[in-house]
C-alpha cells in the first residue's frame, strides 16, 4: 500500500533518487526475521544525509550483527513533503520502505543546529508526537547523537536520550539493551531508560528536573545519583573493525561522491573557538597501512574514482606526505583523484610535489580565520602570516586554481583593525601570486560561540553589528583576483540561539515547525521572519542566548555533560587568549593539559610514535584494487555493444547518473577498460540514446572498450553482479559497424493509474493529415513539429495501456509524453503519472 502510494509520489518530484534507496552496498534484511529494528535519520536532505560519514559507520556496525536491521532515512524536500502529506504517506526507509513509526529504535544524527526543524518533520509526516513524555514504549525509542549533543538542552524534551561522544560501541550497547528489553522487560519505557542510564555516554534527559534561578538561567538536578554527571564515550583508538568497508555509494548529487577516508579523529591544535577541537579529543590517527589497506578494499567495492582524506585537521596527521604518495601512486593505474588536504609548506617533499603535479585538483582551502597576527594568537590558530602565504604560493604554483580562505568575524577581542586585516591579508596574497585564471574565493562566516569551548561565555555579535562588519569587509576587500562570500547573519543569529540554548526553546521549534520553517540550513529555504514570528508568539528573546555575556560561574545548560575536558583548562584558555598566549599542539608537543587522557586507555593515537615509516614505496601494493595491472597498451582493448534494460525505479536515474553508475560497476568488475588520454582521463564508454528522466526501456545499447579476451557471458555475468537492481545488461557481443544506420522507430507502452483516453481519439487523431505543434529548441529558436507525422501507430491494448510507436521528424526526436499531452489533451498530472516503457 506505502510502496504504491510512494510510487506515484517519486514520479512527481524534482529529485526522486533522494528516496529510491537500492543503492550499491545498501543492506536489506527481512525485518520479521531480527531481533531489533534501528532507523537511522538523517534530518537533512539525502545528499547532504549520505555523504555524512558517521551515517555510514553506524550502518555498517549495525547491519553487521544478524539479529539487527538497520534503514535509513532523511527530510524530505518540500515537493515531497507537500506530496508526502496530500497522499498521506508517512516517512519510508531506503531499504525496505517501511514506515519510521515501526521501528524499534529511532537515532537521529545532529550535526547542525538548523537542522532541528526537519527533525519535527520526519516525527510529523509519520505520526510521532513530538514531545517524549507524549510517547510510551509503544512508540520506538528515540536517540540522538553527534556533535550538537553537546549541549542536549533545546532538544532534551523531544529525545528519550542521547549518545555524547563515540557512537561505535555505545550504539551496540543500546541496541543490546533493547534487545534484552524487548525480550524480558516489564514494557515500562522507564525501565528501559533506566536501563539505558546506565551506559557510558548516555544522557537521558527526563531524569532530570529542570528549574530556573533569578537571573532565568537553566538549572538540572538529576533524580539519581549515578545519573548525575554524564560522561563522554570515547573511543581509544580506530580501528580496522569499525571501518565501513563497503560504504553506500549514493545516488543523485550527493555533496560527496567519492570514498571517504577517516584518517583521524579529533584534534590537538587546540583552536579556543572550535567545538569539534575540544569534544573530539584527543587524537586518535589511523596507521598507514590500516588506510592504504582500507583504500583498496573499499575502491573495490564502491567503483569510485576519487578519494578525500577526512579529519578535523588533515594536514596535522603525522604521516601525511607518505601518505599521499601511496595514495596517488596507487591511483596512477586507476585515473583516481584524490582530494587533497592543505598540506602544510614545510611537509611538501620534492616526490610530493611532483606527483601533486600530476593529478585533477579539486578545491584548496585554507582557514586563517582572524585576518591579524594579534586576532590569530587570540583565537590560538598558530599560523602566521609567512606559512600562509607560503602555502597559498605552493598550493598555486602545484597548479591549483582556486585557494579558498576562510575568517570568521566577531572573534573575541576583535578589533575593526583586525577586519581590515582580512582584507588586507587576502588582498596581499591575490596580488602576490595569483597569475591568469587563478581566484582567491575568501569567505566571512560569523563566530558562533559554542558548548565546552574556552568561548563559550562569550557574546555573539548582534544581527546589527554583524552586518557593520560585513559591509565594512565588502567596502574594503575589493580586488579583481579576490571573490568575497559569507553566510547569511540571520541564519547564524538562529545557529547562535540553538548552540548554546536550553529547555525553554521547546516551545519555539515546535511553533517555527508550525509556521512552515523547513530546511533551514539552506539559504533558498531559511526564513527569517518566520522565525521572528515564532519567537514573537513564543516570547523567547533571542538575545539572551546570542549577544548576552555570560558571568563567570553562572550555571550553564551543558554543566552536567562532562566532554573530558577541564573546566580550569577552558577557563585557563580564556585567560590566556586575552594575554595572547599560546597554547602548543599537544601532536607534537608535551601534554597541554586539557584533561581528557589518563594516559592508561585514552592518549592521544599518533603514528609516528607509533612505528610508523617514513616513506611508504615499502607497503604500496602492485595491483589496483580491482586486482587488475595498472594502465595496459591501446591495443590491448576492444569494443563492445551492450544492451540493457532500465525499468521500475532505474527510471528515475538521468543520463549522467547513468553513465557513473556504469563506470562505478565497470570499476568493480575488475576488467580493465581503456581511458582517454589527458590530464583528465575519463572512461571509454558511451550510450546509443539518453532516455529521458522517468522513463523506463528494455532497448538501450552502450558501447565500452574492454581487455580482449573476455567472453560475452563473463562481461554480462560480471556487470549484471554489480548493476542497481532494475538495470541489467540483455545482450553483449564485439560491437560491429552497421553499413547503413537503420530509421530510428521506438515503441513505447504506457500504462495510467486510470482510463483517461478512448480508441476513437485515437483514431480522429490518426485520421488528421496533419498536427503542427511550436515550441522553443534548447537553443532558444522556435520549432515547428507535426505531432501526427512522428505518430506511425497508437492502439488501445486495455482501457489503461496503450502501445506507440515514434518515428522522428525532421531528425527531432519525439516524445511520447508530447503526444499524450499535445496530441492527444491528455490532463498533465496524468502524463506525469503514467508508466511509459520503450519496448524492445
Ligand atoms: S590530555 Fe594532554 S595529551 Fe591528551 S588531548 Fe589533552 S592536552 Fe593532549
Amino acid at each position: 500500500m506505502h510502496k504504491q502510494n510512494y510510487q506515484y509520489i517519486l514520479n512527481r518530484v524534482q529529485t526522486p533518487t533522494r528516496y529510491s534507496g537500492n543503492e550499491i552496498n545498501t543492506v536489506k534484511k527481512d525485518l520479521s526475521l531480527v531481533d531489533l529494528t534501528f532507523a537511522l535519520a538523517f534530518p537533512d536532505l539525502y545528499e547532504i544525509g549520505t555523504s555524512h560519514f558517521g551515517l555510514q559507520i553506524l550502518y555498517s556496525i549495525l547491519n553487521k550483527r544478524e539479529d539487527i536491521a538497520a534503514e535509513r532515512f532523511f527530510a524530505p524536500a518540500p515537493d515531497m513533503e507537500a506530496l508526502m502529506r496530500e497522499k498521506k504517506v508517512p516517512c519510508l526507509s531506503m531499504e525496505t520502505r517501511t514506515p519510521l513509526g515501526c521501528f524499534d529504535i529511532i537515532g537521529v544524527s545532529l550535526l547542525y543546529e538548523l537542522n532541528f526543524t526537519n527533525i519535527l518533520t520526519l516525527f510529523d509526516l509519520s505520526g510521532i508526537p513530538f514531545y517524549a513524555d507524549q510517547r510510551d514504549a509503544e512508540f520506538p525509542l528515540i536517540i540522538a547523537g553527534g556533535p550538537c549533543a553537546f549541549n542536549p538542552e533545546p532538544l532534551a524534551d523531544f529525545f528519550d536520550a542521547f549518545v555524547i561522544g563515540d557512537g561505535e560501541q555505545v550504539i551496540t550497547q543500546v541496541a543490546d539493551t533493547v534487545i534484552a528489553f524487548k525480550k524480558a522487560g516489564d514494557g515500562q519505557k522507564k525501565t528501559l531508560l533506566r536501563m539505558l542510564s546506565r551506559i557510558k555516554g548516555v544522557y537521558v534527559p527526563s531524569f532530570f528536573t529542570v528549574s530556573r534561578d533569578g537571573d532565568g538561567h537553566q538549572m538540572l538536578t538529576p533524580l539519581y545519583e549515578d545519573h548525575s554527571r554524564i560522561k563522554r564515550a570515547i573511543l581509544p583508538e580506530l580501528t580496522f573493525a569499525d571501518f565501513p568497508m563497503s560504504p553506500i555509494v549514493p545516488f543523485g548529487k550527493p555533496v560527496h561522491d567519492r570514498l571517504r577516508l577517516e584518517i583521524a579523529r579529533g584534534c590537538s591544535r587546540g583552536c579556543r573557538f572550535c567545538q569539534a577541537g575540544m569534544i573530539y579529543r584527543p587524537v586518535r590517527e589511523r596507521s598507514l597501512e590500516d588506510l592504504l589497506e582500507i583504500t583498496q578494499a573499499s575502491l573495490a567495492t564502491t567503483g569510485y574514482s576519487d578519494i578525500s582524506l577526512l579529519s578535523l585537521s588533515t594536514g596535522d596527521y603525522s604521516q601525511l606526505p607518505a601518505l599521499m604518495e601511496a595514495l596517488l601512486l596507487l591511483s596512477q593505474g586507476q585515473c583516481n583523484a584524490i582530494s587533497l588536504p592543505s598540506i602544510r609548506a614545510e611537509k611538501l617533499t620534492p616526490q610530493l610535489m611532483a606527483l601533486i603535479k600530476s593529478v585533477r585538483k579539486t578545491g584548496f582551502t585554507i582557514a586563517p580565520e582572524a585576518g591579524t597576527q594579534r586576532l590569530r594568537d587570540i583565537i590560538n590558530k598558530n599560523l602566521t602570516e609567512e606559512s600562509i602565504a607560503k602555502t597559498v604560493e605552493n598550493a598555486l604554483s602545484l597548479g591549483w586554481k582556486n585557494i579558498k580562505l576562510y575568517f570568521m568575524t566577531g572573534l573575541p577581542f576583535e578589533q575593526m583593525d583586525d577586519i581590515q586585516g582580512i582584507a588586507d591579508l587576502t588582498r596581499r596574497l591575490a596580488s602576490s601570486y595569483t597569475r591568469g585564471k587563478q581566484m582567491i574565493n575568501a569567505s566571512a562566516t560569523c563566530f558562533i560561540p559554542k558548548a565546552h569551548t574556552p568561548f563559550q561565555n562569550h557574546a555573539q555579535m548582534t544581527l546589527d553589528q554583524t552586518l557593520e562588519k560585513l559591509q565594512y569587509l565588502k567596502d574594503n576587500l575589493r580586488h579583481p583576483k579576490v571573490k568575497l562570500k559569507w553566510q547569511d547573519p540571520k541564519m547564524s543569529l538562529i545557529e547562535g540561539v540553538w548552540s548554546r540554548g536550553d529547555r525553554s526553546l521547546s516551545p519555539l521549534l515546535v511553533k517555527a515547525f508550525e509556521l512552515g520553517c523547513r530546511l533551514d540550513g539552506w539559504s533558498d529555504h531559511f526564513n527569517f521572519s518566520l522565525w521572528e514570528q515564532a519567537f514573537e508568539a513564543t516570547g523567547i528573546e533571542p538575545a539572551f542566548y546570542t549577544s548576552r555575556q555570560r558571568t563567570p560561574g553562572e550555571p550553564l545548560p551543558w554543566d552536567h555533560i562532562d566532554a573530558g575536558i577541564k573546566k580550569a583548562f577552558l577557563e585557563n584558555e580564556l585567560k590566556k587568549a586575552e594575554e595572547m598566549s599560546l597554547t602548543p599542539d599537544c601532536r607534537e608537543n608535551a601534554c597541554t593539559g586539557c584533561g581528557i587522557c589518563d594516559f592508561k586507555t585514552i592518549a592521544p593515537v599518533v603514528q609516528k610514535n607509533n612505528g610508523g615509516r617514513d616513506t611508504s614505496s615499502d607497503i604500496i601494493p602492485d595491483k589496483n584494487p580491482a586486482g587488475q595491472s595498472a594502465r595496459l597498451p591501446d591495443d590491448a582493448f576492444i569494443k563492445y555493444e551492450l544492451k540493457f534494460s532500465k525499468l521500475d525505479d532505474a527510471r528515475f536515474f538521468g543520463h549522467l547518473e547513468m553513465a557513473t553508475i556504469f563506470q562505478r560497476a565497470v570499476k568493480r568488475t575488475g576488467f580493465a577498460v581503456k581511458y582517454s588520454k589527458g590530464f583528465n582521463p575519463s572512461m571509454r564508454i558511451s550510450f546509443a540514446t539518453a532516455l529521458p528522466l522517468g522513463m523506463e526501456s528494455e532497448a538501450e545499447s552502450l558501447y565500452i572498450y574492454l581487455e580482449k579476451g573476455l567472453t560475452p557471458q563473463s562481461i554480462m555475468s560480471a556487470l549484471n553482479a554489480q548493476l542497481p537492481r532494475d538495470i541489467a545488461i540483455t545482450d553483449c557481443g564485439l560491437f560491429r559497424k552497421s553499413p547503413l544506420p537503420p530509421t530510428p522507430r521506438d515503441t513505447y507502452q504506457i500504462s495510467f493509474a486510470a482510463p483517461c483516453i478512448r480508441q476513437p481519439e485515437l483514431d480522429r487523431f490518426l485520421a488528421l493529415s496533419e498536427f503542427m505543434v511550436e515550441d522553443m529548441s534548447k537553443k532558444g529558436k522556435i520549432r515547428k513539429t507535426d505531432l501526427r507525422k512522428a505518430l506511425l501507430s497508437v492502439r488501445l491494448i486495455s482501457p489503461i495501456r496503450l502501445e506507440m510507436t515514434l518515428i522522428p521528424y525532421n531528425a527531432r526526436i519525439v516524445r511520447p509524453t508530447e503526444i499524450l499531452a499535445k496530441g492527444f489533451g491528455v490532463d498533465d498530472i496524468v502524463v506525469t503519472d503514467a508508466r511509459i516503457k520503450k519496448l524492445k
